[in-house]
């Protein structure tokens, strides 16, 4: 299987492969038809204001394309990107310092901003709304604050848990866009534009057939893509075709529906070790030997979305679909039967 193809979080250091493929400008950036929409809008607004663009939130799972955004609203609007994220502003001191070097109009992208240190969310708040930093020197009867100007610059926030922001932070934003798991139409798309740009020989069909296992995710379809590519170099001609794509696909233990091994793992401790829950996260968690925060953040949603599996106030439940994926018969109290429950709903 090749290695951490999808399960890297927000905070992974990018790959080449990733940026060779990262789309420079809406016009190639496929899906999310609303959020583009509101977006674009709001950069031709501004510039004829000739004004600087307002603060964006982006919220959605890993892989989806907020960073991709964040530097498409850059190059849109002719200005710089600063990149940072959450957990590496430390101090307000590291704030400053970025903020500082920031010029009229340039984009600051704040990766999983829900990270950041609540003490630093409030240096943010001035930083934000009125262009004005207060930083405090010095310690006890010395300490005093001194009021620092900034030039305006947008903030582009990016969040994998937009219900862990907080309500301050997240009425700086103009709106909260939301992005949503692919279409297999729209990754289809993506995977047949990536194969171009890789020179690969790929046929509808195998765009097709990678495209609906990659979990709704753009970064998943490119991985596998890539993955196909080299089984269709050593085990076929070259040239993905949907039995080539499939090939590949069944020898790293992606089922139909993109669900992996630990997928599975998760769906059989929950049924077999936990009856079907409910059962808190972090005892999933143990069970299945994964971090906690990757289960919540990569591995539920989509189990959410497919129906498999439901987060209620007391832990997490299998639906009927789990039990008919793992093959076996579905007792009469599942989740399905209370949806009320259910805090995705
Ligand atoms: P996130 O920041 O949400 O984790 P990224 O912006 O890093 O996701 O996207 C991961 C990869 O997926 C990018 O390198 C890009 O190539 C691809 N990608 C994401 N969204 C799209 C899209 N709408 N169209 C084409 N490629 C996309």
């Amino acid at each position: 299987m090749p290695e951490n193809y999808y399960t890297e979080t927000t905070e992974a250091p990018e790959t080449d492969f990733d940026i060779s493929l990262r789309p420079p400008e809406l016009t190639e950036f496929f899906g999310q038809e609303k959020v583009k929409e509101r977006i674009s809008l709001m950069i031709e607004a501004a510039k004829q204001r000739e004004d600087v663009l307002a603060h964006i939130l982006l919220s959605g799972p890993p892989g989806l394309g907020k960073t991709t955004l964040a530097h498409i609203i850059a190059s849109a609007t002719g200005s710089q990107l600063h990149s940072t994220s959450g957990p590496q502003i430390e101090k307000a001191g590291d704030l400053a310092g970025i903020l500082t070097n920031l010029k009229r109009g340039d984009v600051l992208f704040i990766d999983e901003i829900h990270r950041l240190h609540p003490a630093i969310e409030e240096y943010l708040y001035p930083a934000m709304e009125d262009y004005r930093l207060d930083i405090i020197i010095d310690q006890g009867p010395n300490a005093r604050t001194i009021e620092l100007s900034l030039p305006r610059f947008t903030l582009v926030g990016a969040t994998t848990r937009a219900g862990m922001l907080t309500a301050p932070l997240r009425s700086r934003f103009t709106m909260t866009n939301r992005l949503d798991y692919y279409t297999a139409e729209e990754l289809t798309n993506i995977v047949s534009r990536s194969a171009s740009l890789l020179k690969v020989e790929i046929q509808s069909e195998g765009a097709l057939e990678i495209a609906s296992r990659s979990r709704g995710t753009p970064r998943v379809a490119n991985s596998l893509l890539r993955w196909v590519r080299d089984f269709a170099q050593v085990k076929a001609n070259g040239i993905i075709t949907q039995e080539v794509a499939d090939g590949a696909l069944k020898m790293i233990d992606i089922d139909d529906d993109g669900l992996d091994e630990m997928d599975k793992r998760i769906l059989e401790a929950l049924i077999y070790k936990f009856d079907g829950g409910p059962v808190g996260l972090n005892s999933l968690a143990v069970a299945v030997g994964e971090d906690s925060s990757t289960i919540e953040e990569v591995y539920e949603p989509y189990l959410v979305m497919q129906g498999m599996l439901t987060r209620t106030p007391r832990g997490r439940v299998a639906m009927k679909r789990s039990y008919v994926k793992l093959g076996i018969a579905a007792p009469n109290n599942t989740g399905e039967t209370d949806p009320e429950l259910s805090l995705d709903a």
